[in-house]
């Protein structure tokens, strides 16, 4: 036993004995229900402030002291029942007390510690946290919300979370802000711009979370962090990708003029051989000038400037002519239309002709050794559906959820098949961009079923 722990023994002791001696003072040696009381008294004491050893040292001594009074008379023992129930009653009853404070006490420590923890974490994060309430007010901020902003911790108490933002993302993170708010439980990931305290702007992943039911937060946790050297990075990249795609467009259409004129000629002159060369140069030039245009229509995604030709047309008309089109090309599958009621659409003839040529490209490209791709319709509920169903490799689960992200490609095919990984992003870019959506259903082995459906105006529907 160490020193410390010597002293709190003897402070107990100590304790106990002052207790025994104020009651001998007071009382005389009669009344062992009050010392049995200042007994209860001095092991609360010991308990909390010295600990539970010498509280239950302090319980014992008592129990010495009170056994002397109650079961001995003029130094002899002596037997008497109730004066040995009260003994033991004594005991029952401060162990529970020393039980149920040394609980309430390590509770109470654990949670402190626990509390301390997570504050020590929250504090010394480099993301921000705030707590703001429904009307905008900042009600608590971590050191990080100063550290990138700048504003002082000051300045900080009384603002509004709407001055933090850049004037022109205020409207929509507010639409962002409020359907959270709307819905409990509910949370978003959004990117937007904030003003700093010296004027200058940065880029920001916010992540607001409503716990307003949450009684111990009642407000919305904003989780943000500076990602303005990631957009940059991004941005001269997207830059980069569209300067390159657009340089080597004009050469390579040149090229591929070239190459069919070169095979114009072979095939006047007879050369089969030649002919075939050229007609393999001329696919990888196609392939070539495919990637390219997926590159650049996705740096004009991303900056924004994809920008739709709406016109109006039959829709059963644009499936029939592609369908046909890519048949001649792709005499390996079979493309069967299963085609519900014509309807007229007003959208981007062009561009939902590249997002159905993808669909079913794809389909035939990762089903080798299928025979057949189902290109199916159908009109229902002020929408049209289009699917287009495969009987390939498939997909799994755990890959689904990526598949219409940036560049992604299905891990297992990424050796045996060639491909960017834009197709399906920019598809169901296209699609959105038409107020419809994009989905897939999968099995691996068995084959996929892709489909996208486009909202129908009341007169399209009737066509
Ligand atoms: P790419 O085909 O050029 O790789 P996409 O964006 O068109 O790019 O497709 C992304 C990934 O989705 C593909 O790499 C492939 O792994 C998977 N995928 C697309 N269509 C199918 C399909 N019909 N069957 C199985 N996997 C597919």
């Amino acid at each position: 036993m160490d020193r410390i722990s010597t002293v709190k023994y003897l402070i107990s002791l100590i304790l106990v004995l002052g207790a025994e001696y104020l009651k001998s003072l007071l009382l005389g040696s009669q009344e062992e229900g009050f010392s049995h009381l200042l007994f209860t008294g001095v092991i609360i004491l010991s308990l909390r402030f010295l600990g539970k050893g010498p509280a239950i040292f302090a319980l014992f001594v008592s129990a010495l002291i009170s056994f002397r009074g109650l079961m001995f008379k003029d130094g002899d023992p002596y037997w008497h029942t109730p004066h040995f129930l009260t003994w033991v009653l004594f005991l029952a009853e401060n162990g529970l007390i020393i039980y149920i404070i040394d609980t309430y006490i390590r509770q109470t420590n654990e949670g402190l510690l626990k509390e301390k923890r997570f504050k020590t974490l929250i504090e010394e994060s480099s993301e921000a946290f705030m707590l703001v309430g429904v009307n905008g007010s900042v009600r608590y901020h971590n050191p990080a919300v100063h550290r990138i902003t700048g504003y002082t911790e000051e300045a900080l108490r009384t603002i509004s979370v709407w001055e933090l933002i850049k004037e022109e993302d205020v409207t929509t993170l507010k639409e962002h802000f409020f359907k959270v708010a709307s819905h409990a439980g509910s949370s978003i990931t959004v990117q937007h711009r904030m003003k700093k305290a010296d004027g200058t702007f940065i880029w920001a992943e916010n992540a607001i979370a409503n716990h307003l039911d949450n009684k111990s937060i009642q407000a919305l946790v904003m989780n943000f962090k500076d990602i303005t050297g990631r957009i940059s990075h991004e941005q001269e990249m997207g830059d980069f990708l569209g300067i390159a795609s657009h340089e080597l467009k004009t050469p390579l259409t040149s090229l591929k003029a070239y190459t069919q004129v070169l095979e114009m000629r072979l095939k006047a002159e007879n050369n089969s051989s030649s002919i075939q060369l050229v007609s393999k140069m001329d696919k990888q030039i196609n392939r070539v000038i495919g990637m390219i245009f997926d590159l650049l229509d996705v740096t004009k995604l991303q900056s924004g400037i994809m920008y739709l030709k709406k016109e109006n047309f039959m829709l059963n008309d644009l499936l029939t002519e592609m369908a046909e089109n890519l048949g001649n090309v792709h005499t390996s599958h079979r493309i069967e239309l299963m085609l519900d009621k014509n309807v007229s659409l007003h959208a981007d003839r062009a561009r939902l002709n590249q997002v159905l040529v993808n669909l079913v490209t794809n389909g035939i490209k990762y089903s080798p050794g299928g025979e057949k791709i189902i290109l199916q319709t159908r009109v229902e509920d002020g929408r049209v559906t289009v699917s287009v169903r495969d009987f390939g490799i498939g997909i799994s689960p755990l890959e689904i959820k990526n598949l219409f992200s940036r560049f992604y490609r299905v891990s297992s095919v990424r050796e045996s098949f060639q491909g960017l990984g834009l197709g399906l992003y920019i598809s169901n870019q296209i699609i959105e961009q038409h107020h419809g959506e994009m989905g897939v259903e999968s099995e691996e082995n068995q084959g996929s079923r892709f489909w996208f459906y486009l909202p129908l105006s009341a007169a399209e529907e009737q066509s």
